[in-house]
């Protein structure tokens, strides 16, 4: 299995006799692992063996290189380019390299051929591989280009099919298909709808077997072949196959540090991070209560989730406020209508930008105006403070507001204070649940 999963190009004819001439020196042992590289490794490449003659990249400037005669014949020039180089030289790994990538697009070219010919390569429009739904895309891609998430290469669309997991956007080669070691990050963010909260908790290559989490393929730092790569979330390390240095917000650096600087992760958390960036599962006031003290927009953004909730009583009572939806207004974050504590990691970042609060602001006027304003059934539904001589209607929701914690009832906060948190209301029910008792304890 792991040589397996090592070569994604393992169905390239010939490719193992090259690694086997390479093989005999030990520095490039390793070469089997540099299957369907990056393109955009090519610029680690030193200047000074790229010259115009060997160049032989398949960059996207050179797509004219599409056709199985063209590629053929650059095979068999790369192939001539590597046995005059010299032994374990840059320059003898970097025509390696491209020698893997050409036929790799000989293969596909080769196939896609058979394919518009109708031959036997007929693939079946779904798969279920691992959690994916996987879905023929015969198109050529409308929007920006794709790369395959198993060998990181380039999907020509224009030239061949491919695959595209319906669920988590997961795209890959049709030869690809069968190397496909990832989990769907619809299956994970499912069963484990949770962040890891740890700040980059690294467990450290050799606890890894120096092998890259996800495919298994060797790595190491002393080979800059195959440079481990750490994810941040996560802390694990993966090849660059696995780990293409894209950047996320990470969540437990946001709870923990409020820090939104984003990190280098490897490709299954940036799914796993995008499926899960709506989901409301930070309950922050467990995670972190110090936040909402030293971050003054999430304690306005509290305040206001809470009156949004006190509101909500009004709302679900209101025939004129069901029948106009108004609690709509939150329909792209429908959490705010349950609970004051739960947050997505969207939620966070848009709070840190200043977004979440200018909305919620919005929403919060357009609220109090129907109470206030523009419906009787919920203004009668207001408060005359007992506890003072005042008769302006009060709200729960509004500042001078206090309620009691038993009873509900509203007072206005400095009347509250003054009398010491001492409920009229509740000592009525209190006197009467007395007079109550001893009436019939008389009868008895
Ligand atoms: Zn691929
Ligand atoms: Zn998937
Ligand atoms: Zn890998
Ligand atoms: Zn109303
Ligand atoms: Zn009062
Ligand atoms: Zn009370």
């Amino acid at each position: 299995m792991d040589n397996k999963v090592l070569d994604c190009d393992n169905n390239v004819e010939e490719h193992t006799a090259v690694n086997q001439t390479l093989a005999s020196t030990p520095s490039s042992s390793t070469s089997g692992c540099v299957s369907g590289d990056d393109t955009s490794d090519g610029k680690s490449v030193p200047a000074s063996i790229v010259t115009a003659e060997n160049y032989l990249t398949i960059s996207e400037e050179s797509q004219a290189l599409c056709s199985v005669e063209d590629l053929t014949k650059a095979v068999e020039q790369c192939k001539e380019m590597v046995l005059d180089s010299a032994e374990c030289s840059e320059e003898r790994k970097w025509l390696v390299r491209r020698l893997i990538e050409l036929r790799l697009r000989l293969q596909e070219a080769r196939e896609a051929t058979e394919q518009e010919n109708g031959s036997p390569t007929q693939h079946s429009e779904l798969k279920v591989v691992l959690g994916h739904h996987f879905a023929l895309q015969n198109q050529p891609a409308a929007t920006a280009k794709h790369h395959c998430d198993r060998c990181s290469g380039v999907i020509w669309s224009v030239v061949h099919s491919w695959y595209q997991c319906s669920d988590c956007r997961y795209s890959c080669h049709v030869k690809c298909l069968p190397q496909v070691c990832r989990v769907c990050a619809h299956v994970t963010s499912s069963e484990n709808p949770l962040y890891i909260l740890d700040i980059c908790p690294e467990v450290g290559l050799s606890a890894q077997a120096y092998r890259c989490a996800e495919c298994k393929a060797h790595i190491t730092f002393k080979n800059s072949w195959v440079e481990p790569r750490l994810c941040d979330y996560n802390g694990h390390y993966y090849c660059p196959n696995c780990h293409w240095n894209m950047t996320c917000v990470i969540p437990a650096r946001v709870v923990h540090n409020w820090d939104f600087e984003e990190k280098p992760v490897c490709q299954a958390t940036r799914q796993l991070l995008q499926l899960m960036v709506k989901r409301p599962v930070l309950k922050l006031q467990e995670l972190n209560p110090r936040l909402f003290g030293f971050v003054e927009e999430l304690s306005l953004v509290k305040k206001i989730r809470e009156d949004i909730l006190l509101m909500k009583k009004y709302f679900v009572l209101c025939k004129e406020a069901t029948e106009s939806k108004l609690l709509w207004q939150l329909n792209d974050r429908l959490h705010f209508i349950d609970s004051t504590d739960s947050y997505s990691l969207q939620d966070l970042i848009d709070i840190n930008s200043g977004k979440l609060l200018e909305y919620l602001e919005k929403v919060q006027s357009v609220f109090v105006k129907h109470i206030k304003e523009e419906c009787k059934l919920c203004y009668g539904r207001g408060y005359v403070c007992e506890l003072c001589d005042d008769s302006e209607v009060i709200f729960p929701f509004d500042t001078v507001a206090a309620i009691c914690q038993k009873c509900s009832t509203v007072f206005h906060k400095n009347c509250w204070m003054k009398k010491n948190h001492h409920c009229p209301k509740c000592a009525r029910i209190q006197e009467r649940a007395k007079r109550k008792e001893s009436t019939s304890s008389d009868d008895g």
